[in-house]
């Protein structure tokens, strides 16, 4: 896997202030793509064992709450393997800070059923991992600069944890 940028301390991504990782690769290509450089799988720098060190680092500090992995598509079956050992180390170093993770895809058509785009072996070990999935592709009618943590109308963010025992998708909501 690759990844195009790591911030520090970020606090548009997901609630409170947070460390991102910004993954490379993306075939959905949604007109208006706020970061069309990432499409390409081979943007950026390698993600290494060092890098991983570098997030754990990055995470430590008391006022950092999480992290939010973006792209680009986490969710592209070549991304899944590397997102997933990153996301059970953070899990381990820090059960308390929350994960949040954003994909172009819809959890129940692209993810969850058999033969989707965004399904392979590890999914399910992947979700999981998961506090809150923010889903959907971007789409440039449907924009509104208004909504929270998100670009467009249709995208969800989704508690994954209540969903996964419910069975359905249940939306977050901020405690
Ligand atoms: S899924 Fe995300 S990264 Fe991929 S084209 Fe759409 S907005 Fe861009």
């Amino acid at each position: 896997m690759y990844y195009g940028e790591i911030k520090k301390v970020d606090i548009a991504n997901g609630p409170g202030t947070r460390v991102s990782l910004f993954v490379s690769g993306c075939r959905r290509h949604c007109k208006d793509c706020f970061n069309a450089e990432t499409w390409d799988f081979s943007f950026g720098e390698p993600f290494t064992a060092q890098t991983e060190q570098e997030i754990l680092r990055l995470l430590a500090p008391g006022y950092i709450h999480g992290l939010t992995v973006l792209g680009g598509e986490p969710f592209e079956l070549e991304n899944q393997p590397a997102v997933l050992a990153l996301l059970k180390k953070v899990r381990a170093a820090y059960p308390h800070k929350t994960i949040w993770c954003f994909t172009g895809n819809v959890l129940e058509e692209d993810i969850l059923a058999e033969g989707g785009c965004g399904r392979c072996a590890v999914t399910d070990d992947l979700l999981r991992q998961i506090d809150v999935l923010v889903d959907g592709p971007f789409v440039a009618e449907q924009r509104n600069v208004s909504l929270r943590f998100r670009g467009s109308e249709n995208q969800r963010i989704i508690d994954m944890k209540t969903t996964l025992r419910a069975g359905s998708a249940v939306l977050w909501e901020e405690t």
